[in-house]
């Protein structure tokens, strides 16, 4: 599955969120056979229709979709260079999907910050050198090579000239991400054999403090720091505070600062989405569940995330909307009302599908 790498600089509250991120952890409850590694957290992505469909299907339980996120340690200057945890650092981020970069944004006279002061801009700019240098070693060993090798292979070429092309972006100082080159761009396909760190997709997480979570002039001055990146707000303290609560006791102290949600639902649920990623549902008595896929997914692909016969034999799939089933009340109803759609191979599933896909066995 996709996961999404958690890097920052020593002392932001890396540690503090990624035990808050464990705690919540909903891999225990729901997937009792899965093996987690100790550096991976798995955090369900809220959605409020799985419980009302629960309802509905008299579901004996609920699995909403999830995350990965994978503790990232070793960032620091020269991290590029091999230094230290470098190298495993550098190896690691490579495995990640999306880059998720923690913040300080947080005062706090006790906490030491390794380069002496609380900046943002600055601790931005640090670890996206090293990214951006750990590009530009790749992206100049290559050159050379495919220069050699466009002479023989036409189809070379345009992997050279998109070589070039990205060597002048991070040269200038700039990641790839930020000039709109992701995996699934032309120049990012192209770009795909040297396995660069920049063309992933960046979110940040801004670690606040408690009264800045509602300052939208600063969470604006923060966000103009990051776009076209996704910017999150929390204060990791209190997220791991909220991990040790029941729900009642979590809302209330969500309400006294204004929240409407944890900030990791709000991670988890950002995280989702900068993956590419989306889902469709299905529901019966035995449980109701969000099923993952890539955005853009067509229907047997979709059945192929439950089991790969289901993709092998698909016939049809039956669709009905989310909100249709809410409001016709059951399948039967649905269907009676002309709002159960019989849909075949090229359909491209939508956000809020329930699905029951008929196939061959
Ligand atoms: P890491 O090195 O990035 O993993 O940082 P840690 O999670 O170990 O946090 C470093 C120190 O900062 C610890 O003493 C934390 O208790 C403290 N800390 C983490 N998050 C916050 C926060 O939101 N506010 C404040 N005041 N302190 C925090």
């Amino acid at each position: 599955s996709l996961s999404i790498g958690i890097v920052g600089l020593p002392n932001v509250g890396k540690s503090t969120l990624f035990n808050a991120l464990t705690k919540n952890d909903v891999l225990a409850a729901n997937y009792p056979f899965a093996t987690i590694e100790p550096n991976v957290g798995v955090v369900g992505v809220p959605d409020p229709r799985l419980a009302k469909l629960a309802e509905i299907f008299g579901s004996a339980r609920v699995l909403p979709a999830t995350v990965d996120f994978v503790d990232i340690a070793g960032i620091v200057r020269g991290a590029s260079e091999g230094e230290g945890l470098g190298n495993k650092f550098l190896a690691n981020i490579r495995e990640s999907d999306a880059i998720c970069q923690v913040i300080r944004a947080f005062k706090d006279d006790n906490v030491v910050h390794v380069d002496g002061k609380v900046s943002p801009k600055d601790d931005i700019e640090t670890i996206n050198t090293e990214l951006i240098l750990a590009d530009l070693q790749s992206v100049e060993k290559a050159i050379p090579r495919l220069t050699k090798e466009a002479r023989l292979q036409k189809e070379k070429a345009a992997v050279l000239a998109a070589t070039e092309a990205a060597h002048t972006i991070l040269a200038a100082g700039d990641t790839l991400f930020s000039h709109g080159i992701t995996k699934e761009t032309e120049q990012g396909t192209l770009l795909r054999e040297l396995h660069l760190l920049t063309v992933k997709p960046f979110l940040y997480v801004f670690n606040v403090d408690e009264d800045e979570l509602a300052d939208e002039d600063f969470k604006n001055d923060q966000r103009a720091l990051v776009a076209p990146a996704e910017a999150i707000f929390l204060d990791a303290k209190l997220e791991s505070e909220l991990a040790e609560l029941d729900d009642a006791e979590a809302l209330e102290l969500l309400q006294s600062v204004g929240q409407p949600e944890p900030g990791l639902a709000t991670l988890a649920r950002v995280g989702f989405e900068t993956l590419g990623l989306q889902t469709y549902l299905t529901a019966g008595p035995k449980e109701t569940r969000a099923w993952t896929i890539k955005r853009g997914a067509t229907a047997p692909e979709a059945a192929g995330v439950i089991h790969t016969d289901f993709q092998k034999g698909f016939i049809k799939a039956e669709v009905i909307s989310y909100t249709d089933l809410l409001t016709t009340g059951s399948v039967p109803e649905a269907r009676a009302k002309g709002k159960a759609r019989m849909e075949g191979k090229d359909y491209v599933m939508q956000d809020g599908d329930v699905v029951e896909f008929r196939f061959n066995v």
